[in-house]
């Protein structure tokens, strides 16, 4: 829709993967509330299961959310290994990072289980960040709007357009994700945009704006006011970065380093008085 403003909050968002032992990740949690207090976004740590409990304590006079970083799509059964919905729901996370590309790669995650999975997710009152991206061989093929598309299309199929508003969807290409080779701005911005153009179409304005699509993939405190700035980009999630206290939280203030480097390159800024 032509000149709508919408003030979606971004969501910045660590994912820990399989990092840091439970002492290691309260260490993390000490320092991180020493040196940030809160702010205009809302922050959450997707972390391994072992360490929600630990942390969720710690961090419950913080703004810092928490979040799982998978879940089965079924109630409970046996799944020799697996963590239900409910399971997640009793240690009180907000967020679970679902279809990530290396669950996808290595744990054969097809769009279909992706898509079991958002729906089950919100049925239980989290919020999924749904990952989607292209590998490198697509995009040199010119092929990354279509792949991700049908990772949209696969990944909300039957889900009420009340939900998809409240979703969050990560585009990580899997060319960017710990490589140290960062989309560029634009590249980002384009397909988030076109994720939000592909919700529209299917869900209706609403769903659309309400949504809140991520980018994520080698995003560190230098590039991440480049990315977060644009206009469909509403957060990062952020992997190799999150993990230290320090420079997760400049990612968090992006504007305020922006606007340091901007002042180191104009010198004084005049006040105008
Ligand atoms: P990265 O990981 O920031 O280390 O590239 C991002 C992710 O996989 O979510």
């Amino acid at each position: 829709m032509m000149g709508e403003v919408i003030m979606r909050q971004k969501l910045i968002a660590g994912n820990w993967k399989m990092y840091k032992t439970t002492a290691e990740a309260l260490a993390f949690a000490s320092e991180f509330t020493n040196i940030y207090r809160g702010g205009e976004h809302e922050i959450a740590l997707c972390v391994p299961f072992t360490q929600i409990s630990a942390l969720k304590e710690v961090l419950a006079d913080s703004d810092v959310k928490l979040g799982a970083q998978n879940m089965h799509f079924e109630e409970e059964g046996a799944y020799t290994g697996e963590i239900s919905p409910s399971m997640l729901v009793e240690i009180g996370v907000d967020y679970v990072v679902v279809g990530h590309s290396e669950r996808r790669q290595y744990f054969a995650e097809t769009d279909e289980i992706v898509g079991k999975k958002v729906k089950k997710a919100f049925e239980h009152g989290i919020t999924p960040i749904m990952c989607v991206g292209e590998v490198l061989s697509k995009r040199d093929a010119g092929a990354h709007l279509e792949v991700v598309k049908k990772q949209v299309d696969g990944g909300l199929s039957g889900l009420g357009a009340d939900f998809v508003q409240r979703l969050v969807i990560a585009y990580e290409p899997v060319w960017a994700i710990g490589t140290g080779r960062t989309a560029t701005g634009d590249q980002a911005e384009e397909m988030c945009a076109f994720i939000r153009e592909t919700v529209r179409e299917l869900y209706g304005d609403e769903a659309a704006s309400g949504l809140r699509v991520q980018y994520g993939g080698s995003v560190n405190p230098t590039n991440a006011s480049e990315l977060m700035t644009k206009a469909n980009i509403d957060g990062a999630l952020v992997g190799g970065a999150s993990l230290v206290p320090e420079s997760f939280k400049a990612i968090i203030q992006y504007r305020t380093n922006a606007s340091i480097e901007r002042q180191d390159e104009m010198g004084d800024i005049p006040t105008g008085k």
